[in-house]
């Protein structure tokens, strides 16, 4: 195993906003390489298609971000293992994210002991965003631009 350090940061994604855009930038510092690995699940239907949503978020990087887009239909703590990440990243919103957070990760360590589990705590001007109400907003025609961080 290569001492670089890799991170993992799971979700749906559905839409990436610019919430998740702050996590990876701000991930960046602290790690070598970041994975944005987007959730799919065949049974869960999706609002924004998964292949667009890959290309979408790879548009919001340069060349110079050490960033790679996966998909991914597996146990994320066997994805962390087979891209060789140590480290699964996750943003805290607010209490009721830490409290499904907290249970996610328990779980993750009892499914692979060495993937370790790092949060941050969203950046304030970020914490209101969230997919379900972008995914609403778009829904009824209304402007999402300004919650996204590439364009449409
Ligand atoms: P999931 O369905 O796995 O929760 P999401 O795409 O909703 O996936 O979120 C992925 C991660 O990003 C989660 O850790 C979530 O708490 C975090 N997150 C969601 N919205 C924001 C935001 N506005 N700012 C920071 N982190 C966020």
């Amino acid at each position: 195993m290569s001492d670089k350090k890799i991170a993992l940061f799971p979700g749906s994604f559905d839409p990436f906003t610019k919430g998740h855009e702050d996590i990876v930038r701000r991930s960046l510092k602290l790690f070598d390489e970041v994975i944005i690995a987007v959730g799919y699940n065949s049974a869960k239907k999706r609002y924004f298609e998964v292949n667009y949503m890959m290309e979408r978020i790879s548009s919001a990087f340069g060349p110079e971000d050490s960033v790679s887009v996966v998909t991914y239909n597996e146990l994320t703590a066997d994805l962390a293992q087979k891209t060789g990440a140590s480290f699964l990243i996750r943003g805290l919103r607010n209490t009721t994210d830490f409290e499904y957070e907290n249970s996610i990760s328990q779980v993750n360590r009892y499914l692979n002991d060495k993937l370790e589990t790092v949060f941050l705590i969203t950046t304030p001007e970020y914490a209101h965003i969230s997919s379900t109400i972008i995914r609403e907003v778009h829904k009824y025609d209304g402007d999402i631009s300004p919650f996204i961080p590439y364009d449409l």
